[in-house]
């Protein structure tokens, strides 16, 4: 008996929807099951920077692969996706972080990715509010941010004109290699299924080593030119890196409409949505000291989100080891939102049998992770 579906998706944040729109476009049928509003998961809760990190050569392609995508869909994204290509500024606060500048500098420089480096006057320029004394910066000009849950829904409105259908308010219960299974016991029959449920990916694919990252964030009222690129400090990349303990890094982020969101944190084995005050004021004591001017401006809301994260901090983008049917598109940890789009066209790649632009042997699932302390 022939399938109904090509691929069935399971989730309907910007993975799910980036996933179904690149496989409609690829001529596949395509069905997506999302219990919830679409991008009402971790892509409502993350902050939108698209961004090219150099953790690791992997990461690096995938996320320059990935923002090279959001600059060609630029043009085509509507006016509510907020689409800004305001750069990122990555904040040296000291010598040691200075040569760790030279450092991306020069990776970057290597692959053709546009990067300054900044001394405290320039940096200083760019960026008034920051406070005195800091050491430098490094400016990477393509980076930008975007809205992410307006950006799903864009997706997968793209996947719908292009035939694929969403079964909102429904959930999967089971996927399995015939198809979806609903909790009423229907199936969705497809010849591939795909698990983007992002943290929540081991309650449908049990064994996989994704785990809850839980973040905060906090949005101010409105204060448009009070920052005007993405800033990251560099200590960022130490808190991002740990494995163990709970962290916090200073993180802003100018928006359309003029208000700044920061961040951000990260805990492991607290599965609980609610606010945490004092980890949420470890956060904004951290952002104080890079900006102090912060204080002064009013907070208008405070929310969590879970990242999916695996051990080596690379997202799950192929078929299951032990069920080839079984695709999995998850573990995007804090880089969802950028590498969304390479995780679609990869996907589709795959399920098409063409080659991709970068490899794709080390997003795998059946790769033996290494893990990155
Ligand atoms: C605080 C924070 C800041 C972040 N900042 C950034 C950033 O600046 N840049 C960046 O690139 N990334 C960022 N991220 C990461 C990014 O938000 C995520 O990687 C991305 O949103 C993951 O998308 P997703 O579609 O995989 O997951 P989700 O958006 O969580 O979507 C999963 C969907 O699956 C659905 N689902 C769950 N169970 C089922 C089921 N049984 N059946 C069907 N559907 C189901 C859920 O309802 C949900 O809608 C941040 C994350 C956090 C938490």
């Amino acid at each position: 008996m022939r399938a109904a579906y090509d691929v069935a998706i399971a989730g309907g944040g910007i993975v799910g929807a980036a996933c179904a729109a690149e496989c409609a476009a690829a001529g596949l049928s395509v069905v997506v099951v999302e219990p919830g509003p679409v991008g009402g998961g971790a892509t409502a809760a993350g902050m939108g920077h698209i961004v090219v990190m150099d953790d690791s050569p992997a990461q690096i392609a995938l996320t320059r692969y990935s923002r090279q995508l959001w600059i060609d869909l630029a043009r085509e994204l509507p006016a509510d996706v907020e689409y800004l290509p305001c750069g990122t500024t990555w904040v040296a606060a000291d010598e040691e972080e200075l040569a760790e500048v030279r450092r991306k500098k020069q990776v970057y420089d290597a692959l053709g990715v546009k990067a300054e480096v900044l001394g405290p006057r320039e940096l200083a320029d760019l960026e008034p509010h920051l406070r005195a004394g800091l050491a430098g910066g490094l400016f990477v000009a393509d980076d930008s941010v975007i809205y992410p849950p307006s950006a799903a829904r864009f997706l997968l409105e793209r996947a719908v004109e292009r035939g694929a259908s969403v079964r909102l308010g429904e959930r999967a219960a089971a996927l399995t290699p015939e198809g979806i299974r609903l909790p009423n016991g229907t199936l969705l029959a497809a010849g591939t299924t795909v698990n983007a449920t992002g943290a929540w990916a081991p309650e449908l694919t049990p064994g996989i080593q994704v785990r809850k990252r839980k973040g905060h964030l906090v949005i101010t009222d409105r204060y448009p030119g009070f920052v005007h690129t993405a800033l990251i400090e560099l200590g960022y990349l130490k808190s991002a890196h740990s494995n163990t303990g709970d962290s916090v890094a200073f993180n802003a982020q100018p928006r359309c409409t003029g208000q700044v969101l920061i961040g951000s944190s990260r805990q492991y084995g607290a599965e609980d949505t609610a606010v945490d005050p004092p980890m949420l004021e470890r956060m904004l004591h951290r952002a104080r000291e890079y900006m102090p001017g912060l204080g002064e401006l009013t907070a208008i809301r405070a929310w969590t989100g879970f990242r999916a994260a695996t051990p080596d901090k690379l997202p799950l983008i192929g078929p299951c080891p032990d069920q080839p049917r079984c695709y999995l598109a998850t573990g995007h940890e804090g880089l969802g939102i950028t590498t969304s789009l390479a995780t679609g066209r990869l996907l589709a790649d795959q399920l098409t049998g063409r080659d991709s632009a970068i490899p794709r042997a080390p997003y795998l699932p059946g790769r033996q992770p290494e893990e990155h302390g």
